[in-house]
């Protein structure tokens, strides 16, 4: 399938991993394949020498894709499914695809499987082609929202000490005004029921949780985690109530 959307598919592979074992962070790596090997590509509607996008073309890669993260940006969490017309069904999910080591610099990998994630266009923007020495944070290893720290105001930041975190929200731009915007609302939002409930009832922790995925599902609770325990901490004995026996 992909072999077939090149004019010679022998020598694509040939020179992406050629290219990939030049320096990562050097200057001929991040001018990109396509000007280091324009030949082996085909060109593209403009006439410029570009990857086949094949990403795009097979419905089965593009349904597994968004099904991979429910709809959902990947990086930001922003319901990217809900802004999209939808008319093409489920052959045309929307958002991007997102290739995790960009394509200009991992030719090898711009047709793996385990490189792709859906993207809203915002963190697809403005990641683009950047590639720092030491990468990002993958939306898909280990538990990746708990390296970042969200306010109620909607702000985030990578943990102390976290470079590739902190790396990851400057270069995704997580902090963009409407992103932020739309987290904070989502937040506050949810907190108003929450604090509610922790005053007035004894409430497990479990049940005030956000199940993901869900739009700012870690964002939300981390601020639901911190307001439980700070009114926890509030509540005095006495205003406790006893579970009532059924
Ligand atoms: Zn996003």
């Amino acid at each position: 399938m992909v072999d077939a959307a090149f004019p010679d598919a022998a020598a694509f592979w040939k020179k992406a991993r050629a290219f990939e074992k030049l320096a990562e962070q050097g200057t001929k790596r991040k001018k990109g394949f396509a000007t280091y090997a324009p030949e082996v590509l085909p060109s593209d509607k403009k006439g410029n020498p570009a990857f086949p996008q094949v990403w795009r073309a097979d419905a089965r890669v593009r349904r597994a894709i968004a099904g991979m993260s429910y709809g959902f940006c990947a990086y930001c969490q922003s319901p990217v499914s809900s802004t999209h017309p939808g008319t093409k069904g489920e052959d045309r999910p929307p958002g991007q695809v997102e290739h995790f080591r960009p394509k200009a610099r991992f030719p090898v990998q711009a047709y793996a499987w385990d490189n792709y994630f859906l993207a809203c266009m915002g963190c697809n923007g403005a990641k683009h082609d950047k590639w720092p020495a030491g990468g990002y944070v993958r939306p898909d290893e280990g538990n990746p929202g708990s390296r970042f720290v969200f306010t109620e105001d909607g702000a985030m930041k990578g943990r102390k000490g976290d470079d590739q975190a902190e790396r990851t929200v400057k270069d995704l731009q997580l902090n963009r005004p409407w992103l932020s915007y739309h987290r904070g609302r989502t937040i506050q939002t949810h907190l108003v029921f929450v604090r509610r409930m922790i005053a007035h009832s004894e409430m497990p922790i479990e049940n005030l949780l956000v199940e993901p995925p869900a739009a700012f599902s870690e964002a939300i609770n981390q601020n639901v985690r911190r307001a439980w325990v700070s009114g926890r901490r509030k509540k005095k004995p006495s205003r406790v109530q006893p579970r009532r026996a059924r």
